[in-house]
């Protein structure tokens, strides 16, 4: 229906430091809905916007108001709690509007492929209940967390549970209580990583049968992704499972979220894209929506857990701590053993102990876990004669040795290269791999098992899992299902199986390279270790169907078993470890006790990256309000890895006591910073709270 001029603002993806900044006016003929999608002209191109607000008059401005071009009425609207999303997202991080709201639509709604989308829609059917029930008998500790989140609708829980003490039944029951009391309600469901995903589909299906369930994550297609968001967007999906970037999709009737394992730093973008924590955000999207969000973790992040020791924030909140720390039917938790490196006695990378170990487990018929942080054969090449080593030509880093194909990739640019026979510089034949890669631990353990001989003189079989296995989502799915029905005797693997995984047969984890993180200059770099060794630990021993395992054990390899930090975990103290970091980060102003913000700085050469941020530096000083308590600058330097595929890297710190302070000086700053940037030499981004600085 055609009507009198309207004007609209728009939100769109504008080209970054331009002056023209989202949102943008329009005007258009027709009643649009704020929330609408819309194609509009922007310079000489027909982009996609979102319809964002009307003004009630003609705006007095000293150009043309150009027409918005179509409307994309097949997608419907976006909900007014998404709109708020965004906006919010792109104020705390310091983004663009544009580049937020637009890259969380869907691919396809992006490339503006109108006609794939709507039969994409036209196919969409009614989405699959495929599960038997199983209804599991809540234990009294399970019960208690349940009752406590059924009093209340609203308000931050810290589900703080050992691993294996059945956090996920909680959730579940939660999820089914808030989504048959209202039939429309929608849950979402956050895990850190992918590869946890068809675990939690699969037992929510059983949970949940007759609630239908749609997945949504970066390892589908385009096509299945599209489809699944449509689901939750229609609100035809009743609970939304998956990864960080399901925080952004449209759940109209959103009523309870739940974020597993919320410690997990894949909750926090690291490289490309906006980078926001997604755990944060379900914590300022609930409390927005006045529904509940439950955050669960045997080792909780030390920020939550403080927040959950009754410390209120500057905000006036806290979180409610709800314990579990019984394992399901008492199954012991793993004694944790530790190898001392300066002592033991070894013929390869693995203790004696440790070989022992592997083969005592697996002749019970027991699988056996063994955790390397590091792919590839070896993390560098190395000439014994001129001091050569396959440093990358684009990054200030190694390219690591890949038997498999002899190649040596750089793991920062994707770059590789067949690796040379003799040293490139000096013509030596004596070329080493030097340290230790999944790939070669995995040949290692297999020269090991050679020597073992299974019941009825079956081979003992050998699983690598990193990201160089594990290729598709299928291939992932695949590998899990043989562990789970132990057509594999030892696993090697990276960090990626140490968490969530609920295997019912391994009853020996063992970690090897633990050192790397006790000493590193990363003051979250203890936290992070305490909890892979104890989310490593909890995969061992839950012995379910299978049942009778020997002893569990948790095996660490180090050369620093007096240190303090092995005592805590050795009693899996959690609460006492998180004590000590707590008073020592007090003591230094550092999270939770302050707050970070990094500008960062990319160019051609590092000369131009600090000068920039020299530059910046000054004027937030010049900014800066006199009174004691505000931020403080740090010089700039550069980063730990100053290249990546021929960028030069540098970043500076921003330090304050207060959330507030920071933010409104980042909001005045950033705006001097786009007039300075003006030559467009460089590509600069501020990072709010980021986990590494
Ligand atoms: P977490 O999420 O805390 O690591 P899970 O929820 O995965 O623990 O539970 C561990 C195992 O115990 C799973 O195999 C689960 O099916 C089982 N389980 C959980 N709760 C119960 C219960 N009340 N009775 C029997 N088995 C349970
Ligand atoms: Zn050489
Ligand atoms: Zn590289």
């Amino acid at each position: 229906m055609s009507c009198e001029l309207q004007y609209i603002s728009v939100v769109l993806l504008t080209p970054a430091y331009t002056e023209f900044q989202s949102p943008l006016l329009y005007g258009c003929h027709l009643f649009i809905d704020i929330g609408s999608l819309v194609i509009v002209p922007l310079g000489r191109r027909s982009v996609l916007g979102v319809v964002w607000g009307h003004l009630s008059e003609a705006p007095k401005v000293d150009f043309e108001i150009k027409l918005v071009l179509e409307i994309l009425s097949s997608v419907g609207k976006m909900p007014p709690y998404w709109l708020n999303l965004m906006q919010f997202i792109a104020k705390y991080y310091h983004r663009n509007i544009g580049e937020v709201t637009i890259n969380s639509l869907p691919e396809v709604i992006r490339k503006l492929e109108r006609t794939v989308w709507e039969k994409w829609i036209q196919e969409t059917t009614q989405l699959e209940e495929v599960a038997l029930p199983k209804n599991i008998q809540l234990t009294s500790e399970q019960n208690q967390a349940l009752e406590i989140l059924n009093n209340k609708i609203d308000g931050c829980y810290l589900l703080y549970g050992s691993t294996g003490s059945g956090k996920t039944e909680v959730y579940l029951a939660r999820i089914k209580e808030v989504l048959t009391a209202d039939p429309k309600a929608q849950a979402l469901f956050l895990v850190p990583e992918i590869n946890l995903v068809p675990q939690i589909e699969s037992r929510a299906r059983e949970a949940l049968v007759g609630l239908r369930i749609a997945v949504v994550h970066s390892g589908l297609l385009s096509k299945q992704r599209f489809k699944n968001w449509w689901q939750a967007h229609t609100g035809n999906a009743r609970l939304i499972i998956g990864t960080r970037s399901a925080l952004l999709c449209s759940i109209p009737r959103l009523q309870i979220i739940v974020v597993d394992e919320e410690h997990d730093t894949s909750y926090r973008e690291q490289q490309g894209g906006v980078k926001f924590s997604a755990r944060d955000i379900a914590v300022y999207l609930a409390r927005q929506l006045g529904i509940q969000v439950i955050l669960g973790s045997a080792t909780p992040s030390l920020e939550s857990w403080y927040k959950s020791q009754n410390h209120k924030d500057r905000l006036g909140t806290s979180y409610q701590l709800l314990s579990m720390p019984a394992r399901i039917g008492n199954r012991p938790l793993p004694d944790i053993k530790l190898v001392d490196l300066q002592k033991s006695k070894q013929k390869s990378c693995l203790s004696n102990e440790l070989v022992s170990l592997i083969h005592q487990k697996v002749t019970l018929q027991e699988q056996v876990l063994l955790i390397l942080n590091r792919r590839g054969y070896a993390p560098v090449l190395y000439c014994s004669y001129c001091g050569w080593k396959s440093i990358c030509s684009s990054c200030s880093v190694y390219r690591v040795f890949h038997k498999v194909d002899y190649s040596l990739r750089c793991h920062h640019c994707g770059s590789s290269s067949k690796a040379p026979k003799h040293c490139p510089e000096c013509g030596n034949f004596e070329i080493h791999p030097v340290g230790l890669g999944t790939e070669q631990l995995e040949e290692v353990v297999q020269n090991e098992l050679l020597q073992l001989e299974l019941d009825g003189g079956n081979p003992c079989r050998l699983m690598r899992v990193d990201s160089d296995t594990m290729l598709s989502s299928k291939k992932i799915i695949a590998m899990l299902q043989d562990i789970h029905n132990h057509r594999v005797d030892v696993i090697v693997s990276t960090q990626v199986l140490a968490k969530g995984h609920d295997f019912d047969n391994i009853s020996l984890v063992a970690v090897l390279d633990a050192d790397k993180l006790l000493y590193s200059n990363d003051f979250r770099s203890r936290e992070r270790l305490f909890s892979l060794l104890l989310q490593a630990a909890g995969r061992a021993g839950r012995g379910g169907s299978v049942g009778y395992n020997s002893p569990s054990t948790m095996l660490i390899q180090t050369s620093y078993p007096q240190h303090a930090f092995f005592q805590y975990l050795k009693n899996r103290d959690f609460p006492g470890f998180a004590h000590s970091q707590l008073e020592e980060r007090k003591q230094l102003g550092l999270p939770p006790f302050g707050y970070h913000a990094l500008l960062r700085a990319d160019a051609k050469s590092i000369a131009d990256a600090l000068d920039f941020l020299s530059q910046a530096r000054e004027i937030g000083r010049k900014l800066m309000p006199t009174s004691g308590k505000n931020c403080h600058i740090f010089p700039p330097i550069p980063m730990y890895i100053q290249k990546i595929a021929n960028v030069e890297r540098a970043q500076l710190l921003i330090e304050s006591p207060y959330r507030r302070i920071l933010q409104d000086f980042l909001d005045v700053w950033q705006k001097q910073l786009l007039v300075l940037n003006r030559k467009k030499i460089l590509r600069w981004y501020i990072d709010v709270d980021p986990l590494i600085i």
